[in-house]
């Protein structure tokens, strides 16, 4: 039985549990309920929790249940609202409630009250209350009318409308969210807007275009980027109500937004908004499912959509909504291809592309080479013994950086000066085989002499600042040729670019992952997208040894519509995402075998369970050991998702009884 004054308190922590904690309401009784945090005893720790419910009654023996140590009575209750949210992400991605809700909370409340707490906390409300202040408000442009059908197609009030803005790169995307966010708050000065974006590096560009636009609204970034103190001030601004706008990356879908009547995903398809670790989300799905439960608009706008969110406005259940031209009235680049086995590459360059940026840059114009992959070369070889520069704890090739001289693991950051010799054989001939961003940039600098050429990559721009820095003086027109990694790619509006030279696009033609094709066809749409933005004739030119595959075709035609079609047909016929669910359990382990033992017996316990999901092999996972750990991995699928996801509870759950004492655990 619960009851909203019982003697107990249900608490979810950070901890790895499938049932939240039961302790006693203890002192400050009045306090207790539903969304107040708290902190409590968990072994000899103090940790802190949130409540989740209060009960008359429990199972436990009353002796053994402990009291809360302290209410955190001075920060306002996470709504209801809030909390089944988490609660739905928990389930939907089988991971501990706690561990998704007391996670999401901001610094501030993730340690327990200190001695100092209520000044830390006075300072970080004083904080997020300066954020208000802005400069005057900006002239919007007149809307043209696709993006003034896309900005009524958002209702103000009126339930949950998922909308896909489907806008090749320019076309004013950004100006339909602009208005959408304009009309909610003229409608309702106290509603709250969440606008995601895949990259930190793009919210302080997106930050001032708000900054002008709404001056009289308190907007704050929420970013895993930000300092401690930054962050917990940016969280209660928008928890308490003060910010009308919240912006952020994957992480701030989890924001506490009490008032929230709109969500924008802006470039939807970003693999970015994919969790890697902890609880393994996606932001965009999260964010559809939140804007479901509130019954709110939300707008998921991308030049290359996702092929789940196209499949859904195909299939009627999302809104399409399209922006076919560049608003600026600009043409699409033109797009080219550069046969590689006609035209050898030095130093990563080929001829006909050098040319091109010899021409561009003679005329004043800006170029951007996009290559993604940092580092000078991505491994060393020995030309006598085919010895390789392997990570020692990962298997994979270890990078060669010139900028110090060192190998570097960019998988976990392993690091050490590059041999003089070949360790195994002594050979002194050691060569960096390939390019990276650092080495384009040398072969660059002597193909264009005179030129000024920029690098950005996440080597370059380390230190806090330094990317927006760089940006900077592109835009200032303080550089000739970028070159960089995805970094360059997204979402900048460069105002002199001409020219975008795709140096390596090769690497993911043959990938073993099915989603490869469809992240090319994105990146390459999406540097296409930085060129010729205000007028100038401008061209995209592509290096592959491919030059027939029909990704290409599509490309140069900018017909997302077709290659959509062609990837979502042969996805259908070979049973993959979004017509066939699936579900991957990984293990890692000190030996492959250790792991891939593991996924057998999870087999056979899976085949044993009354509804089956299908089971494949357990294989090594493609990076198969990262960081000294050995991994491996299996597919589960099943026709309908619904089934899918019992089956992964039942499956979870057996496998958590199964766990041997002192084995591996399952998380
Ligand atoms: P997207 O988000 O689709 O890349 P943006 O909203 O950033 O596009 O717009 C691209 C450029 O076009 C910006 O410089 C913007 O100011 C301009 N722009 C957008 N809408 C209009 C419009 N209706 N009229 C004129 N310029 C516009
Ligand atoms: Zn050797
Ligand atoms: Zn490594």
């Amino acid at each position: 039985m619960s009851g909203d004054r019982g003697p107990f308190a249900e608490i979810v922590v950070d901890l790895p549990l499938a049932q939240p904690l039961t302790y006693r309401v203890g002192e400050d009784e009045h306090l207790a309920g539903p969304g107040v945090c708290c902190v409590v005893p968990v072994g000899r720790r103090q940790v802190t929790g949130l409540c989740v419910g209060r009960s008359d009654e429990t199972s436990l023996a009353e002796e053994k249940i402990r009291p809360v140590t302290r209410w955190v009575g001075e920060i306002a209750p996470l709504s209801e609202a809030w909390l089944s949210f988490t609660r739905f992400a928990a389930d939907y991605y089988q991971h501990p409630w706690g561990q998704v809700a007391v996670a999401a909370l901001p610094p501030l409340l993730r340690t327990p009250p200190g001695p100092r707490w209520a000044a830390t906390l006075k300072r970080a409300r004083r904080a997020g209350a300066a954020e208000t202040a802005g400069a005057g408000a900006s002239a919007a442009p007149p809307l043209n009318r696709e993006q003034q059908l896309a900005v009524d197609a958002v209702p103000v009030s009126g339930g949950f409308v998922p909308i896909l803005l489907h806008g090749v790169t320019g076309s004013g995307k950004t100006e339909v969210y602009l208005n959408a966010i304009e009309r909610l708050l003229a409608d309702d000065p106290q509603a709250q807007a969440l606008l995601l974006v895949p990259e930190i590096g793009l919210t302080p560009q997106l930050q001032s275009r708000l900054r002008a636009r709404f001056a009289a609204t308190s907007i704050v970034c929420l970013h895993s980027g930000l300092p401690d103190a930054e962050r917990s001030s940016a969280w209660l601004a928008a928890h308490e109500g003060r910010a009308g706008i919240v912006l952020g990356t994957r992480l701030a879908v989890f924001a506490s937004l009490p008032r929230l009547r709109l969500i924008v995903v802006d470039e939807e398809h970003d693999p970015s908004y994919k969790a890697g670790d902890g609880v393994r989300y996606s932001a965009r799905d999260l964010a559809v499912k939140r804007a479901q439960m509130l019954g709110a608009p939300i707008v998921l706008g991308s030049a290359t959509p996702a092929l789940e969110s196209w499949a859904q406005a195909i299939q009627g259940r999302y809104r399409l909504l399209r922006l076919p031209r560049r608003a600026s009235d600009a043409a699409q680049p033109q797009v080219e291809l550069i046969d590689l086995r006609q035209h050898k590459p030095a130093g990563g360059l080929t001829e006909p592309l050098r040319t091109a940026l010899a021409d561009t840059t003679a005329r004043g114009e800006q170029a951007l080479v996009f290559i993604n992959r940092r580092g000078y070369a991505p491994v060393v070889v020995c030309d006598s013994c085919g010895w390789l520069s392997v990570c020692p704890q990962c298997a994979v090739f270890a990078a060669f950086h010139k900028t110090d001289g060192a190998l570097h693991c960019h998988h976990c950051g392993w690091r050490r000066p590059v041999p003089r010799a070949c360790p195994t054989c002594g050979n002194q001939n050691i060569a960096a085989v390939g390019q990276g961003t650092q080495r384009l940039e040398e072969t660059l600098s002597a193909a264009l002499p005179g030129s000024r050429i920029l690098r950005i990559d996440r080597d370059s721009t380390r230190r806090r600042g330094s990317a927006d820095a760089a940006l900077a003086a592109v835009h200032a027109g303080d550089t000739d040729v970028l070159v960089g990694t995805q970094m360059i790619a997204k979402g900048h509006d460069f105002q002199r670019v001409s020219l975008v030279g795709v140096v390596n696009a090769d690497a993911q033609l043959v990938s073993h992952d099915f989603r490869a094709p469809e992240r090319l066809f994105a990146t390459v749409l999406q540097v296409a997208g930085r060129a010729g933005r205000s007028g100038l004739p401008s061209r995209v030119l592509v290096q592959t040894r491919f030059p027939d595959h029909p990704l290409f075709a599509a490309l140069r035609r900018f017909d997302y519509d077709g290659f959509a079609r062609d990837q979502l047909a042969d996805r259908k016929s070979a049973g993959m995402p979004p017509y066939m669910p699936q579900a991957l359990l990984t293990a890692q382990a000190r030996t492959l075998e250790a792991a891939l033992a593991f996924l057998a017996r999870a087999r056979t316990l899976g085949r044993a369970l009354p509804e089956p999901a299908r089971l494949y092999d357990p294989v090594p996972m493609p990076l198969a050991r990262l960081a000294g750990v050995f991994r491996a991995q299996m597919l589960a699928e099943a026709p309908r998702r619904r089934a899918l996801q019992v089956f992964l509870r039942e499956w979870l759950a057996q496998l958590r009884s199964d766990e041997p004492r002192d084995g591996p655990r399952v998380r």
